[in-house]
């Protein structure tokens, strides 16, 4: 296959260019602006989040969020190891420290017990943590139910990492709405895009509204730029939220679409020995299914692991990707804390992601599956 087939790619529905040239058209090229509004009304009417500030990135959204729970020097907060760095990041820009938890197997995401451990031990060392990020990664939705249930028991504010899982669900409700603040991203290779983005979704409106406060530079209301707090500049702009309209009109055509990637992946590969691909626990857990990604056991597959088939497919023109590298393991984070048992070290050893967009074609996806089969001598 000469043209390269990508992990996941931007897929427009063909409105964006109507919101946009209304902004240009009124000249509203700034940020702020009604297409901004109207993006924030489309994700609260989506997602049953009470209210909803867009903003320029992730990132900036979980820097917010952890603002606005008072996160502070010298403070720690409990993060998913299994992540990408964005989501930790923040925590050391507010000077406090991250402490990471490990995944357990069925959802790869956050492990109740061991983040019930994890607070215990800190509480023990006299330092109750200050909140937790939980990760909602590939899509899959992390066990809610208990994590939520820790997290009110202890007292300790929950902030939903969602910038994977937009339109995922458990028990019925969207991820990003169960925390007090939950975070999305509308980056390149997400479900839907805004160009590079994100928003804080919150109950509590008046999240919401200091959220906008402090993205938009913390002027207090004086004509003479008065400012008693320390602000950012984190808005969305106008033109990039008028993407985002365009695209939260097909999202729900998104999220059937990367399902069926996934279910089509796992009909055609899990009757490989030593292939294994992730599933939702029960039907309580709805996945967007972001990513489809694959563990490969190198000992059932006689001998052919992650790096071989990363490196096979790479030459014939498909991009595929490791699973994240645990934050336990990175340089950067290598003195922080952290309660693992090796289950992150394990699903990053032998995880691959495969292509996952929306826009693939039938035949691309089809050449994906012969090539894998081909590689595991199927
Ligand atoms: C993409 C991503 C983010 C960051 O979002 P940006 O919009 O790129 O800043 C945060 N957490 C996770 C898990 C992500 O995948």
């Amino acid at each position: 296959m000469s043209e390269k087939i990508w992990l996941s790619s931007p897929h427009m529905s063909g409105n964006e260019m109507k919101y946009i040239d209304d902004a240009f058209r009124r000249n509203q090229v700034f940020p702020l602006g009604p297409n901004v509004t109207g993006l924030e009304e489309d994700i609260v009417k989506f997602t049953g989040a009470g209210h909803c500030t867009c903003l320029a990135s992730g990132t900036s959204a979980i820097h917010l969020a952890l603002i606005l729970l008072g996160v502070k020097q010298g403070d720690e907060v409990i993060c998913s190891s299994f992540t990408f760095s964005a989501s930790a990041n923040p925590i050391v820009y507010q000077g406090a420290t991250p402490v990471f938890v490990d995944s357990e197997p069925a959802t790869w995401n956050m492990s109740p017990a061991l983040l019930e451990m994890a607070i215990n031990d800190r509480i023990s060392k006299g330092k109750k943590p200050a909140a937790i990020v939980l990760v909602h990664l590939y899509g899959m939705p992390a066990r809610l139910d208990e994590i939520m249930a820790i997290a009110n028991r202890y007292g300790i504010p929950l902030v939903e990492d969602a910038a994977e899982s937009l339109g995922s669900t458990f028990e019925g409700k969207y991820t990003g709405t169960f925390g007090e603040i939950g975070i999305l991203s509308f980056n390149g290779n997400k479900i839907i895009t805004t160009s590079g983005g994100g928003a804080l979704l919150s109950a509590n409106p008046e999240h919401c509204r200091k959220a906008l406060f402090l993205a938009t530079q913390a002027r207090d209301n004086a004509p003479h730029y008065q400012h008693s707090h320390i602000g950012y500049n984190y808005r969305m702009s106008n033109i990039s939220a008028g993407i985002g309209r365009g695209q939260m009109e097909v999202l729900s055509d998104r999220v059937k679409k990367r399902r069926e990637n996934h279910f089509f992946y796992w009909k055609q590969l899990s009757d490989i020995q030593g292939i294994v691909l992730q599933e939702e626990p029960d039907s309580r857990y709805f996945s967007n299914f972001w990513l489809t990604t694959i563990l490969i056991d190198p000992e059932k597959t006689g001998g052919i692991n992650r790096e071989f088939l990363y490196d096979e497919l790479g030459k014939e023109n498909i991009e595929t990707r490791p699973l994240w590298k645990p934050m336990h393991l990175q340089p950067v984070f290598a003195d922080a804390p952290a309660y693992v048992d090796g289950t992150s070290e394990g699903l990053f050893k032998n995880g691959l992601c495969l292509p996952s967009s929306s826009n693939i074609t039938d035949e691309a996806r089809a050449f994906v599956v012969k090539t894998i089969r081909k590689l595991l001598k199927h």
